[in-house]
């Protein structure tokens, strides 16, 4: 599920279906699970995440490139080339209907809930939204607004939690494992996908394995 894109030469030309398996581990719960956060213990690490489609890029070769050569830091390698886009023209509603074509197929998800789905996600990334907006490190919620981000000990914003995971410097529910969570988020992402509980299951776990809280 998760191919070393850097194990063989690039292609000319994107290749969009092993591009958006990984972009799927990164596809969010977001919204659905604004009513459920939880906590565990802080990290710093943070995972990158391509800024035009959201695929997670946890290898340098992962990254696009500037026309300097160095490596973008914002977007990943299929996206982005030698400081231009490789596909300037493309816009969000394409983007998501690509996404949410491959979604469909490997999740079982009805075409027209996939599309949404990942709109909603591809919205929130800077090529879409003008900014970059940072994601929750334990639930992946974007913090769209100040009020959206917990809270640390000293009453300032969290720049890597929302309100819902993170209160007064720490996690609300300390003690959540992977497998919990997986437990807790998984029926709501069925119901509101409208896919089979297994697929749900599989698609939390491998997005959860993104963000900072859960990575081993
Ligand atoms: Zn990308
Ligand atoms: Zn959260």
């Amino acid at each position: 599920m998760s191919p070393r894109l850097g194990a063989r030469p690039l292609p000319r030309q994107p290749v969009f279906p092993e591009h958006f398996c990984e972009y799927l581990s990164t596809v969010g719960l977001v919204h659905l699970l604004k009513a459920f956060q939880r906590q565990g213990k802080a990290m710093e690490k943070r995972s990158r995440t391509c800024q035009s489609c959201g695929m997670p890029m946890s290898e340098d070769e992962h990254l696009g490139t500037e026309a300097n050569g160095t490596l973008s830091k914002d977007y990943c390698v299929y996206c982005y080339r030698d400081g231009a886009f490789t596909e300037p023209e493309i816009t969000i509603d394409e983007m998501a209907k690509r996404c949410g074509a491959i979604m469909s197929q490997l999740y079982d998800i009805p075409v027209k809930n996939a599309e949404r789905f990942a709109r909603e996600q591809i919205s929130c990334l800077k090529r879409w939204a003008g900014k970059e907006v940072a994601f929750c490190g334990s639930c992946g919620m974007p913090l769209l607004r100040d009020e959206d981000a917990g809270t640390e000990a000293d009453r300032t914003r969290s720049t890597a939690y929302c309100t819902y995971c993170y209160q007064n410097g720490r996690f609300t529910e300390p003690d959540l494992t992977r497998e919990q969570a997986i437990g807790k988020y998984a029926p709501m992402m069925a119901k509101n996908l409208d896919i089979p509980l297994e697929k749900a299951q599989e698609m939390v776990r491998q997005y959860l394995s993104t963000l900072p809280r859960w990575q081993e």
